[in-house]
């Protein structure tokens, strides 16, 4: 279906079969159709969207679409196989031209070009400093250029590349040819100055949103992390993850560590030999082994689009580098888990390689970029509100539900009497004593300094013996992190009292912080964490059993292709089929990511397995199929990470427990999880009234509303009516289904 001329047959209808033939995506993200109309028209464009936004795409479908030749300058060549191999899977034509390739693949893709047939070219910017090179593409029709990771051209971007500065020249050297950029970085001083360099001309500009839904933020105490992260990994057993470390020693320590636990992991850093860092990187793009340890020289341009982990064992440098690190989790979509190791100690640490800063200026804004860090991670506020801010975005919603604090936090309580303990305690210790120490005399605790300081005789000394240690700690922390309380120096914090501190201790002002029940669950015992990986219950659930058939075969023919696992298919794609277990050719091409040419390749081979599998196994097919309406209709996407929360109820309703068990687990109030249940019953999960009702009750509340309820169903006039009868917690599970029917 290939186009002569742009204005007249790049019509939408053909855009959107070509995502769906081609791609086997039924529809756009945000961004994308704009950014490929753009280019559809001959215009230059400059994109930032962030990892897993979906780059690609925006460049590959007009390449696909337009005559001749886009030509994608790509900064590492190790990686260039991969997006070849990837564009080729969806049956493009796409090649590449550098040291790697043999003569005979050289020849071949030279002709390609000279006759036409290619839809991509991949190439390395020091292609750009040859003029030989250059007059060689001058000879072709070149549809236009896609300059990935376009940041490079920046010395004000983290990845500063000398070579991107010869791109400069493709301006003068190819005038009538549009040229797109696309970057995942955030800052605009460095989208100005490729803008620049690059020199597009009125480019069409987009900015997506660095919001990445699917991603699930959490920070954990770190105490002892050896077995936190081993405990971690073993409830991700299976999965694909990063684990970054802060040095080459301790990267190659906890690879070790895992190692000899049977876990197949490996290490990568700055140190190691080429082919040994290719190797590792092989590894893991392959699924050959399913951790890899390593400082944060891993990472630029990884395609692997299944990571499903990334755990930061160490404070990153700032926010920018903790952004592109876990941005490397999810680029397929499906929730993924990234997980922040915090201890003060990584403070110290940090602020000593600071301080080796030669460069008093640069010293002072990494110090600066440190405490952005800090209280990211130590605010008991939103991570992802706080996340978006650094990149000058607002987050529309309160609670993102995909973070540590919005899942576990919904609740905040009112602490104004402990606060005033331990602002008194401030004020009668004279501001000099950090929150270890005031917390130890809050508990009554006997140690050598408080009997050296005689703080044992202070009034305050033990009136916080009803509460452990931990929640001492926390109040300190948020009255610290609230600022009610000041800190010069952070990693030693000596918290003195501010004019706010005053009008809480004179009872003036209240303060509130999360419920201390969430403290205590934060105070780490290695055997806890099976049961705090959300992450597990919170992908919308599929067939387990069936999953992992799919992943052998898909390693088979990924084998036998010699391409990595996730080219063949994505970990959604295969969800997908294991959610809906599509029998035949038009189901399974209705699965996301299954286009024409995948499904010729090996979609039989799938749907055998699924056959094969339904045959062995047809109670469990027939339940799945039947929950999910099989997949004669595109399948439903829920929004997936406000649905993080939702799911791991759904799980549990799944499992026939109560809402009280459910609330009493979750350490969540009923009314939340009532919560999670009216937004289940909108986005059509399906779950049974008689699970909460039996049928003369459910009658009985729905002759209520119809009497009382109105139009919009009005609780109030309901639960009045009927006497103290009907609360208001069973009239909104009522509605639920009063509503569906
Ligand atoms: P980026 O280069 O921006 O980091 P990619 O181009 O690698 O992102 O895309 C990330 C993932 O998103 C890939 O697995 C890709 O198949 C998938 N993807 C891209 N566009 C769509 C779409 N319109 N619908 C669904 N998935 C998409
Ligand atoms: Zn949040």
């Amino acid at each position: 279906m290939r186009l002569e001329s742009v204005s007249q047959n790049c019509s939408v209808e053909r855009i959107y079969s070509a995502l769906s033939s081609v791609f086997g995506f039924s529809e756009f993200r945000p961004h994308q159709e704009e950014i490929v109309t753009a280019i559809l028209g001959g215009r230059d464009v400059f994109a930032v969207m962030p990892t897993g936004g979906g780059k690609s795409l925006c460049y590959q479908l007009p390449a696909y679409l337009l005559d001749g030749v886009c030509v994608v300058v790509s900064p590492l060549i190790s990686l260039m196989k991969d997006q070849v191999d990837a564009a080729c899977a969806n049956g493009l034509s796409a090649g590449t031209l550098n040291s790697t390739i043999s003569a005979d693949e050289r020849r071949e893709i030279g002709l390609a070009l000279r006759q036409n047939r290619l839809d991509l070219l991949y190439i390395s910017p020091e292609r750009f400093n040859s003029d030989y090179f250059i007059e060689r593409l001058k000879t072709l029709k070149i549809s236009f250029f896609a300059i990935d990771e376009a940041h490079c051209i920046s010395e004000w971007g983290h990845d500063f590349r000398p070579d991107y500065l010869s791109l400069s020249r493709i301006m003068s050297e190819f005038p009538d040819v549009p040229v797109t950029a696309f970057t995942a970085t955030a800052t605009q001083r460095v989208a100005d100055d490729i803008i620049v360099r690059l020199g597009l001309r009125r480019p069409h500009l987009t900015r997506a949103s660095f919001n990445r839904p699917n991603l699930f933020y959490r920070v954990w105490s770190k105490q002892r992390l050896d077995d936190q992260i081993l405990s971690y990994v073993k409830s991700h057993a299976g999965e694909s993850g990063i684990i970054y470390r802060s040095s080459r020693k301790k990267v190659e320590a906890t690879a070790a560590l895992l190692q000899s636990c049977g876990i197949s992991a490996r290490h990568y850093h700055a140190g190691m030999t080429d082919i040994d860092r290719r190797n590792a990187q092989e590894a893991f793009s392959r699924d050959e082994c399913s951790i890899i340890v390593a400082t944060i020289a891993f990472g630029m341009g990884i395609d692997k689009s299944n990571v499903r982990f990334v755990v930061h064992a160490d404070l990153p440098k700032n926010i920018e580098g903790y952004y592109q690190e876990t941005g490397r989790a999810g680029r397929d979509g499906e929730l993924a888990d990234c997980l922040l190791f915090f201890g003060r100690g990584d403070i110290v640490q940090q602020l000593r390689f600071i301080n080796d800063i030669e460069d008093q200026n640069a010293r002072n804004i990494a110090k600066e970029q440190l405490w952005q860090m800090v209280s990211l991670a130590e605010n008991p506020s939103c991570r992802r509100v706080a996340l978006l801010k650094y990149f000058g975005e607002i987050f529309p919603e309160s609670g993102c539900g995909g973070c540590d604090i919005c899942v576990n936090g919904d609740e905040r309580i009112d602490a104004t009497i402990a606060a005033q303990k331990a602002l008194s305690l401030i004020y009668r210790t004279r501001e000099s004593f950090g929150a270890v120490h005031l917390s130890d005399v809050l508990v009554g605790a006997n140690t050598d300094k408080i009997r050296q300081f005689g703080h044992d005789k202070l009034p305050t000394y033990g009136v916080g013996k009803d509460q452990p240690k931990n929640y001492w700690r926390a109040v300190i922390n948020e009255l610290i992190a609230q600022k009610i309380v000041k800190v010069d120096d952070l990693s030693r914090p000596v918290p003195k009292l501010t004019e706010e501190a005053w009008f809480i201790i004179r009872g003036k002002k209240t303060f509130s912080m999360l419920q201390p029940s969430i403290y205590e669950d934060r105070k780490i015992k290695s055997n806890q964490f099976a049961g705090n990986n959300i992450l597990a219950a919170a992908v919308a659930p599929f067939s387990e059993p069936l999953f992992a058939k799919l992943k052998a075969v898909r390693m088979e023919i990924a084998r036998a292709m010699n391409v990595p696992p996730y080219i063949v298919f994505s970990d959604k794609t295969l969800h997908e089929i294991a959610r809906y277990f599509p029998r035949d050719a038009g189901e399974l091409k209705l699965i996301h990511g299954v286009g024409q040419h995948k499904y010729d390749s090996y979609g039989q081979r799938f749907l055998e397995v699924i056959n094969e599998f339904c045959n062995q196994n047809p109670q469990e097919a027939e339940t799945w199929r039947q929950r999910n309406g099989a997949a004669t209709k595109t399948p439903k996407q829920m929004p997936t990470l406000q649905a993080a929360s939702y799911i791991e109820t759904y799980n549990m309703i799944l499992q026939g427990k109560t809402i009280n068990e459910i609330a009493e687990e979750r350490k969540l109030a009923k009314g939340t999880i009532v919560g999670h249940l009216e937004k289940l019953g909108e986005l059509g999960m399906e779950f049974s009234a008689e699970q909460f009702f039996v049928p003369e009750r459910l009658e009985q509340i729905k002759e209520l509303f119809k009497q009382n309820g109105g139009e919009n169903m009005m609780l109030k006039p309901v639960v009045e009516a009927s006497n103290g009868n009907v609360d208001y917690e069973e009239a909104r599970i009522a509605r639920i289904f009063l509503k569906k029917s």
